[in-house]
């Protein structure tokens, strides 16, 4: 079950999206995504698991909802309405993370 734990209180959410509105609207912080990214590797623990959290997917979520964090991300960090210095580096890896999980989920 894909969950998304606040690090600053006990409180747990479904999406990802949940966790950053939680994070800026109740604690007033960027969501950090490089600690966000260190979590989900723990967490998740397996051989894909890093696949999955590029997209900040625990492995064990159903594959619509890969698709639906891709097209999120891919969104968010598209060159084009990023700012980020690093946001063409980002798509390359998203777009990796993705297929690689779609490729292996073709051949299960
Ligand atoms: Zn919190």
């Amino acid at each position: 079950m894909a969950k998304f734990q606040c690090p600053k209180c006990p409180k747990s959410f479904k999406t990802n999206n949940g966790l950053k509105w939680h994070l800026l609207h109740i604690h007033n912080v960027q969501y950090d995504e490089a600690q966000a990214d260190s979590q989900y590797r723990q967490a998740a623990g397996e051989s894909n698991a890093d696949d999955f959290a590029t997209l900040y997917l625990l492995p064990s979520v159903p594959i619509e909802l890969v698709k639906a964090a891709y097209r999120t991300l891919a969104k968010l960090h598209h060159p084009d309405m990023s700012n980020s210095p690093n946001a063409t580096e980002k798509m390359k890896e998203l777009n990796r993370a993705y297929e690689a999980i779609m490729k292996r989920q073709s051949t299960e």
